[in-house]
């Protein structure tokens, strides 16, 4: 089935994570889509009460769809770590604590490592998966789904991007998603990837103007 087409010419971006909206903001902004986040307007944040990336991608773009009545985009995304079967997932917000400690959350992902004795490289893959929904005011929803994969360093390494990106090393890269410049990332990045399909599917219009 073909993708419904996003004609705008305003897109609610339903998220109040500052480093995922400047991320969207970056992405969105070579497309010249007019974004309002869903913080500006006040809209709550539902909870995250599905057990998959995109279960709660789609809840949160259709709460705020239909709170705004407007077109909504919701990403939901994290870090599945290989030898901790998928950890922290869909809890790698939650892993971080109400101060979204994320240096609390990388070491305790890197004691489960030690844990399993998990020290060499091809013992510590992980992946950053996102999902991203685009949902309409009449209960319509896109959804599309974007992965990188990576190795798990330790220490810490870097002060760009935000959340597990210090101990995250993209395959055939040397530098973690921390010391890479902010381009670099999106160029191969999880988010980059779910928003190549978003705009090849849904958003092509725009591009094509
Ligand atoms: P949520 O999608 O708002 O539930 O939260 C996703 C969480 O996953 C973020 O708070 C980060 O901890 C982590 N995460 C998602 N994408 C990235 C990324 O690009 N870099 C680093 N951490 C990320």
């Amino acid at each position: 089935m073909t993708a419904r087409l996003f004609i705008g010419p305003k897109l609610v971006v339903a998220s109040h994570n500052k480093g995922k909206l400047r991320e969207i903001a970056d992405l969105l902004a070579p497309l010249g889509i007019e974004t309002v986040s869903a913080a500006d307007l006040g809209l709550a944040e539902p909870e995250e009460t599905g057990s998959t990336f995109e279960a709660n991608a789609i809840l949160k773009a259709r709460a705020a769809a239909m709170a705004s009545r407007w077109p909504a985009l919701a990403d939901d995304s994290g870090l599945s770590v290989d030898a901790l079967d998928g950890a922290p997932g869909i809890f790698s917000a939650r892993w971080a604590g109400p101060s979204k400690d994320f240096h609390a959350a990388m070491q305790r992902i890197e004691d489960a490592l030690l844990e399993k004795g998990a020290t060499r490289p091809e013992q510590r893959g992980a992946s950053f998966v996102c999902a991203l929904a685009l949902a309409w005011p009449d209960d319509h929803v896109e959804v599309f789904e974007g992965r990188v994969t990576g190795t798990l360093v330790w220490p810490p390494r870097g002060n760009h991007g935000f959340g597990y990106d210090p101990i995250f090393v993209a395959d055939g890269s040397s530098e973690t998603f921390g010391e890479m410049d902010p381009a670099a990332k999106h160029a191969i990045s999880h988010r980059a990837r779910a928003f190549a399909a978003l705009t090849e599917q849904v958003l092509k219009t725009h591009e094509d103007d």
